[in-house]
C-alpha cells in the first residue's frame, strides 16, 4: 500500500485520545477526527474513509449507536469499524462484534496495537475493494459487466418507481461489427471495442449514469432522473463521438467509420412494469435504428 492511500476517521469525545491516535497514525494514513457521534457520521458519508476507529463511550449517541447507523446507510456500511473499548469491558466487544465491528483496541491506547490492528484491516478491505470491483468490471473494456448492470437496474428502477422520477436507459450496438472482425481480425476488434467504450464513458457527465458493456458489441447505459430529451441527447452524442474516433471501417456499408445504432428508452408511469420491460423497449428502438438504416438514434 502506497503511502497515505488510505483514510482513517477516529470518532471519541475526548480529545486527548483523538490526539494520540493522530500521532500514531498520521505519518503512514490520512487521518480524519471527530468529537462526537452524529458528526462522525456526516464525515463518514462524505468523506468515505477506508476505516473507522469508533469509542464506544461518548455522551449522547455512543458507539453503538453510531455503528448500527453505519450499517444502515448503503454508503457507509461496508467501511470497517474498529471499537475503542475501556480494558476489560469484555460485554462491549461482544456487542461490537455483534453490530457488525471486525476488531476493537482496547484503552489505555498502545501504539504498536494500533498500528498492527489498523493495517491489517485495511489490507483486508483493500483485498476486499479490488475482488468487487474485478466481479462488477467488463475485463475487455473495464466499463461495468452486465451482472453488474442487471443489478444496478433493478434498484434504479424501483427507486424511481417510489420516487416517480424518470429513468432512461440506452442501448447501443457497433454497426456491421461481424465484417470488422472477419476481415481485421479479432485483436483490431477488441482494440476498437476499448476505444468505443472510452468515447461511450466520456461523453457521460453525470456521475450517477452508469455504463456497461451488455454483450459482444453492445453497450447500455442507465440514467437515473433523466427525461427522454436528456437521453436522446446523451445518445446523439454517443453517436457523434464515436464517428469522430474515425475508426476505419471499409467493410461498413454505412460509414466509412465504425458507427452506432442506438435505442432509447423512458420509463413513465405504465410504460413498463419491470426492468425487463424497459430492456425491451429499448431493444425495440434499437432494432428499428438497425432497420432504418443504422448509425442513427431512434426513441
Ligand atoms: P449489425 O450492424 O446488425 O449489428 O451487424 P453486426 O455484424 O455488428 O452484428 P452481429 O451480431 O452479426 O455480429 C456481432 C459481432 O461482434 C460478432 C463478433 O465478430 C463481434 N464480437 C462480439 N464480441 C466480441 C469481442 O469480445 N471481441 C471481438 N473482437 N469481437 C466481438
Ligand atoms: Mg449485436
Ligand atoms: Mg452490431
Amino acid at each position: 500500500m502506497n503511502k497515505k492511500t488510505s483514510s482513517i476517521l477516529i470518532i471519541d469525545d475526548s480529545p486527548d485520545i483523538i490526539r494520540l491516535l493522530s500521532v500514531i497514525l498520521s505519518d503512514s494514513y490520512k487521518v480524519i477526527s471527530a468529537g462526537s457521534g452524529p458528526d462522525g457520521l456526516m464525515l463518514a458519508v462524505s468523506e468515505k474513509p477506508d476505516l473507522i476507529l469508533l469509542d464506544v463511550m461518548m455522551p449522547g449517541m455512543d458507539g453503538f449507536e453510531v455503528c448500527t447507523k453505519l450499517q444502515l446507510e448503503p454508503g457507509t456500511q461496508n467501511i470497517p469499524v474498529i471499537f475503542l473499548t475501556a480494558l476489560n469491558h469484555e460485554e462491549d466487544e461482544i456487542k461490537g462484534f455483534e453490530l457488525g465491528a471486525v476488531d476493537f483496541i482496547p484503552k489505555p491506547i498502545r501504539a504498536p496495537i494500533v498500528q498492527v490492528r489498523v493495517k491489517t484491516h485495511l489490507s483486508l478491505k483493500n483485498s476486499r475493494d479490488t475482488f468487487e470491483n474485478l466481479s462488477m468490471k467488463d475485463g475487455l473494456t473495464g466499463v461495468f459487466n452486465r451482472r453488474h448492470f442487471n443489478e444496478h437496474l433493478d434498484q434504479e428502477f424501483k427507486r424511481a418507481a417510489r420516487n416517480h422520477t424518470s429513468l432512461s436507459l440506452i442501448l447501443a450496438d457497433i454497426d456491421h461489427f461481424k465484417d470488422y472482425n472477419d476481415n481485421l481480425g479479432h485483436t483490431a476488434g477488441d482494440d476498437c471495442l476499448r476505444r468505443v467504450a472510452k468515447a461511450l464513458q466520456d461523453c457521460l457527465q453525470r456521475p450517477a449514469d452508469l455504463l456497461a458493456r451488455y454483450g459482444g458489441e453492445e453497450f447500455a447505459c442507465i440514467l437515473p432522473e433523466t427525461p427522454s430529451e436528456g437521453a436522446i441527447k446523451v445518445a446523439n452524442r454517443w453517436l457523434e463521438n464515436i464517428v469522430s474516433l474515425k475508426i476505419q471501417h471499409d467493410f461498413s456499408r454505412v460509414s466509412d467509420y465504425v458507427s452506432l445504432s442506438v435505442g432509447v428508452a423512458t420509463l413513465k408511469v405504465g410504460s413498463a412494469d419491470s426492468p425487463r420491460d424497459l430492456i425491451d423497449l429499448a431493444d425495440k428502438f434499437l432494432y428499428k435504428a438497425k432497420e432504418g438504416g443504422r448509425n442513427q438514434v431512434q426513441s
